[in-house]
């Protein structure tokens, strides 16, 4: 070993680098941050060769006076915390003074800067071991312009991991796309290899705000969001919801921001999975860009180098602000809620190719609470809307006004025993009868669940099963949470069931597949832990069972009762599955397919 030696200041640095700098869109972020934190509505971005070569950050801050410039290059010198208390309230997104000594020490770093009303102002420059900093004089309207060259020119080991022009060029955008969704106040270009990339102008309006968003995320996106706009406590989210038919086979369009900064958080995508988990396609990733603004001492900022991480002081009740604003804003969406209709002519549902066949089961995630479900129906409700769709409900009337059409309109005629067709007063609605009858269904076996159990109903003639004997052992161990779901089961022998009672709502399905389901989905799903999330899964198997089966011949009355029921329930724009249960054809888009001018 060696004796021990202070590290020379550009070396420290360079580690330092380490940790925030990894490739050319950690130097835009840091840059950009530091121009948001200088107050500028107008920033611009130049990139060459992918940031390889040159990245350039200029802005219309309030600059930094000559005095403070030398200072502004050196590590831990900050305009932006000075005591430990500032640190436990920061509002800018910098506060660690360390970002522009680690990009001086890997690149050739040039900041020019004006922090008066003239055009004259000043550029520095660090050089040599110690980075002393070169000041000289350099015309510049107020502001700042950070002009980076050569990155990693003096760390090869660094270069090395840079991947093609092309991808850090992506990240770079990336990084712009975050910073424009954060800040829509400020006007923000991109441009590489001279070429322009990106012109946002700063918005005012939500219509502006709803443009770039557009812009940055696709018009898709937009089209099939929902805003929300919740507050509670001190805490405040907004922004907007994709809807859970607008799923992704990747969380790539799911941006959450903490005051202004964009942030990873556990607690964060757990609450949002949560929220969507009972209304998206199993596998799949919902889509969202939220805001959550709450007073900076509710949150720890100083938790990781390159910021992405944040601490909650009090993690439980931002966790269920979320869930609850996101879960009842999900369950509001039915047919007719504003935005909430999915259409042929938007962007294809899923359009990332979903799998053809459900999964059996969803619902792998963390239970839900239903805390703020409706109120329950009563149990004489839930006997009133048994299984079949009868004559119980009122059927279309001859002609009626235009406003007093529902949402989801009147029956027409039923396809392939598979779709109904409906008029309503835009154009055309199909409607995946099984898909929304097992939705109405499961819902309906829920809220009766949590108000008094799922009413039960003895089987004339008791039903004998045959299962293996673990399939016994495990139904009579649990015999108390399936009475709970309505099924009252005895276990008769080693290897013998006997099921007594079913589930009203149930009645007609198959008993015997019924239980067999239910038992295979209880030994996957290890109830011990989740109770309500396997409660869900079973009765959303359940609800499987007892929804009308395709090829089943429904009358105009059924099928009428049936979309009635659809606008009355939550969810009920997905089935089970987080498929659609239903579109519309407006007259217009009909018209289109006829390129006929209306
Ligand atoms: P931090 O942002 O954590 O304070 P930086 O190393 O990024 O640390 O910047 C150091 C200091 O330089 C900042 O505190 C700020 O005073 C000044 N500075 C950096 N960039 C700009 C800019 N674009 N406009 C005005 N001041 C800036
Ligand atoms: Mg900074």
């Amino acid at each position: 070993m060696s004796r021990i030696q202070l590290l020379n200041t550009r070396l420290a640095n360079q580690i330092a680098a380490g940790e925030v700098v990894e490739r050319p869109a950690s130097v835009i972020k840091e840059l950009l941050e530091n121009s948001l934190d200088a107050g500028a509505d107008r920033i611009e971005v130049d990139v060459e060769s992918g940031g390889l070569s040159l990245l350039r950050v200029r802005d219309n801050g309030v600059g930094i006076a000559e005095d403070d410039l030398p200072l502004a290059l050196a590590r831990h010198a900050t305009s932006k915390i000075h005591e430990l208390e500032d640190l436990e309230r920061v509002a800018t997104l910098g506060f660690r003074g360390e970002a522009l000594a680690s990009i001086a020490s890997v690149s050739r770093l040039a900041l020019t800067t004006n922090a008066g009303d003239g055009a004259s102002g000043w550029q520095a420059r660090s050089a040599g071991r110690d980075m002393a900093v070169e000041l000289g004089p350099a015309a510049h309207p107020r502001g700042t312009t950070v002009e980076v060259r050569d990155l990693f020119f003096n760390t090869p080991a660094r270069r090395k991991f840079l991947r093609t022009e092309k991808t850090e060029f992506g990240h770079i955008e990336e990084v712009l796309k975050r910073q424009a969704l954060s800040r829509f106040d400020v006007a923000l270009q991109l441009r590489h290899n001279g070429r322009s990339i990106h012109s946002l102008n700063s918005c005012t309006t939500d219509m502006e705000r709803q443009r770039r968003v557009a812009l940055l995320c696709g018009p898709a996106f937009v089209e099939q969001a929902i805003p929300i706009e919740a507050a509670r406590g001190g805490l405040r989210l907004w922004g907007w919801v994709g809807l859970p038919t607008f799923s992704r086979s990747q969380a790539d369009l799911q941006y959450f921001f903490v005051n202004g900064r964009v942030i990873r958080d556990r607690l964060v995508s757990h609450a949002v999975r949560q929220a969507y988990q009972d209304v998206l396609y199993g596998g799949r990733h919902p889509a969202f860009v939220l805001y959550l603004d709450l007073d900076p001492a509710g949150v720890d900022v100083n938790v990781h180098p390159t910021k992405h991480e944040v601490r909650f002081r009090d993690g439980r009740s931002v966790h269920d602000f979320l869930f609850s604003s996101l879960h009842r804003l999900l369950a509001e969406q039915r047919p007719g809620a504003p935005r909430a209709a999915p259409t042929l002519a938007g962007a294809p549902l899923m359009a990332d190719a979903a799998p053809e066949a459900a999964p059996p089961l969803q619902g792998r995630m963390p239970l839900a609470r239903w805390q703020s479900a409706p109120p329950s129906p009563s149990r004489g409700q839930v006997l009133e809307q048994m299984n079949t769709y009868g004559a119980l409900h009122p059927s279309a009337p001859e002609a009626g006004e235009a406003q007093d059409v529902p949402p989801l309109g009147y029956a027409l005629a039923q396809l392939k025993g598979v779709y109904i067709l409906a008029e309503n007063a835009d154009g055309l609605i199909l409607v995946d009868m099984h898909a929304a009858h097992e939705r109405i269904t499961y819902e309906r076996l829920k809220q009766a669940r949590d108000a008094q159990g799922v009413p039960r109903q003895p089987l004339l003639v008791p039903r004998s099963l045959a299962v293996s004997q673990r399939e016994a052992e495990l139904a009579e161990r649990e015999a108390a949470f399936l009475a709970e779901l309505g099924l009252e089961v005895a276990r008769a022998g080693p290897e013998t069931l006997l099921v007594r009672e079913v589930p009203v709502l149930l009645r007609e399905s198959d008993v015997e597949q019924l239980l067999r389901d239910v038992l295979a989905d209880l030994l996957s799903e290890g109830r011990s832990t989740r109770v309500q999330e396997s409660a869900n899964a079973v009765l959303s198997t359940m609800a499987c069972h007892g929804a009308v089966r395709a090829n089943r011949r429904l009358s105009l009355a059924e099928m009428n009762a049936l979309l009635r029921d659809m606008e009355a329930t939550e969810r009920s724009g997905q089935c089970n599955h987080g498929r659609p249960t239903w579109t519309r054809l407006s007259l217009a888009e009909l018209d289109g397919l006829f390129l006929r001018g209306r």
